[in-house]
């Protein structure tokens, strides 16, 4: 993953932002919690829990994920270049924690009995290391781990956690879940494309939309952007292939998020059960073209917008000129670290705007600390869960906010570079909830009441 892209946006905007390095270094801290798991054969699986910041007193927020290659050594090292992610993000978003990832060495493939298994014995050694409670540390899931909230919610409940619910985000509703959540990082990165295009006015045109990435987050983000008018869904791509439409925009039915996209148990090929679908429905002949044939039609077929929904470092030196030669005027980085760093100085070069990762996929972070706030309250104060409306006006919200943020700090510091201008952002907030030294100027850039 392109942590490096990241790495010299953080060095860029602590130069542009005239910040001590050292006391940056001195004021972010790592802690690396080492627990020991046993497979229910006996095996070891080492696991970690490591947590990156500068808040003090702040707990720590971010995902726990199962990881076949790991060992000892890339698990650390993974874990704290993802918590450092973590902490960038939950600053530029106002979450009011310190950075933190979870990594359990061992294949997510392995059979749900083992999965459940290892995820007990993980919020037992939570629960040890005093990490049970909220204010402490409070995960969620992620590659991997996703459905495992609940076996672990009630872990922290068999233990007697008074916040047992609080302990970590994600779960189903009937456990005090956020209904909002299985949408929320396409609903919150749709919110940051529209945001920018209102800020950039150029609303004015259709855009056309292409999708590498047909999962959870290109589902919803498909869905959302057919429901717009300004925007047309004309190329998606997944692990077999892409479809294209010519520009005749695809109407990407909430029932085909539900049943295809965001549905694990689909087993087949997606895109051709889609193509299916959008002829008996709608009359539509779009094209598909498998990854054998042709790897590149997405990027090809990239319209006005590009979303990269699916992997890391996908956007390359090979496939970078692919979306400039194709006119393609943003990139919306829905996926973790999807474009290289020679990559995305080549698109700002050639006039393209990079939403970042930090900034375009905070809406689940943004829904867990909904979540969790209510978790709380219905300990505290017995009251009843936010409705859905509300949890998906504050992601819109939050994410308005975190991008008007930063086309603000990008006019400051004058760049069209919106990676350095986010964590830039992120920096003021810790100017503001950690005291780290800077112009003061900039503290307007931050969220004073951050939660
Ligand atoms: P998912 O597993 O639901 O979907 C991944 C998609 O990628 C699948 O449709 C798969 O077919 C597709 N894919 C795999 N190889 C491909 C290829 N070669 N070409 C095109 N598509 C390919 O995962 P997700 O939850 O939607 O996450 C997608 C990305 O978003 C990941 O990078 C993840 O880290 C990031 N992300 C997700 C969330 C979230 O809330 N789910 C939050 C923040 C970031």
């Amino acid at each position: 993953m392109s942590l490096e892209t990241l790495h010299s946006a953080q060095q860029a905007a602590v130069q542009a932002m005239d910040i001590d390095p050292a006391e940056l270094r001195e004021l972010q801290t790592v802690k690396t919690y080492s627990f020991m798991l046993k497979t229910t054969t006996g095996l070891e699986v080492p696991a970690y829990r490591i947590h990156t910041g500068a808040i003090e007193g702040a707990g720590g927020k971010g995902g726990i994920r199962f990881d076949g290659k790991a060992d000892r050594e890339r698990a650390v090292s993974l874990g704290s270049e993802l918590s450092a992610e973590m902490f960038a993000k939950n600053a530029l978003w106002g979450v009011r924690r310190n950075g933190a990832k979870g990594i359990i060495c061992a294949d997510p493939r392995l059979p749900e009995s083992e999965m459940t298994h290892l995820t007990k014995q993980y919020a037992q050694q939570m629960h040890d290391a005093g990490l049970g409670d909220y204010r402490r540390d409070s995960p969620a899931g992620d590659i991997g781990s996703n459905g495992l909230a609940d076996t672990y919610a009630l872990e922290m409940r068999r233990l007697g956690e008074p916040y047992w619910q609080a302990s970590i985000t994600g779960k189903s509703v009937e456990l005090g879940g956020s209904p909002a959540r299985p949408a929320a990082t396409a609903r919150g990165a749709y919110a940051v494309e529209r945001s920018h295009r209102r800020m950039t006015q150029d609303d004015s045109l259709a855009y056309d939309v292409a999708t590498q990435g047909w999962g959870n987050v290109g589902g919803w983000r498909t869905y959302f952007a057919s429901q717009d008018h300004d925007s047309n869904v004309t190329t998606i791509s997944d692990q077999y292939g892409a479809l294209y439409s010519d520009g005749v925009p695809m109407d990407i039915r909430e029932e085909y998020i539900h049943e295809l996209a965001d549905n694990r148990d689909f087993k087949g090929d997606k895109m051709a059960e889609l193509s299916t679908r959008l002829k008996r429905d709608q009359g539509l002949e779009v094209e598909y073209v498998t990854h054998a044939k042709d790897p590149y039609v997405v990027f090809k077929r990239s319209g006005d917008l590009f979303v990269p929904a699916a992997l890391a470092d996908s956007i390359n030196e090979k496939t970078a000129p692919m979306l400039v030669e194709n006119n393609v005027r943003v990139v919306e980085e829905a996926a973790n670290g999807p474009t290289k760093k020679k990559a995305h100085d080549y698109l700002v070069e050639h006039g393209v705007w990079v939403l970042p990762d930090v900034l375009v996929n905070g809406g689940g972070v943004n829904a867990s600390m909904d979540e969790l706030y209510d978790n709380v309250a219905a300990v505290d104060h017995n009251l009843p869960p936010s409705s859905k409306e509300t949890l998906e006006r504050s992601i819109v919200n939050g994410a308005t906010s975190a991008h008007e943020r930063t086309m603000k700090m990008a006019e400051k510091l004058g760049t069209k570079d919106l990676r350095v201008a986010a964590v830039a952002v992120s920096l003021a907030q810790l100017g503001v909830s950690a005291g780290l030294s800077m112009d003061p100027s900039f503290h307007d850039f931050a969220i004073h009441d951050a939660a």
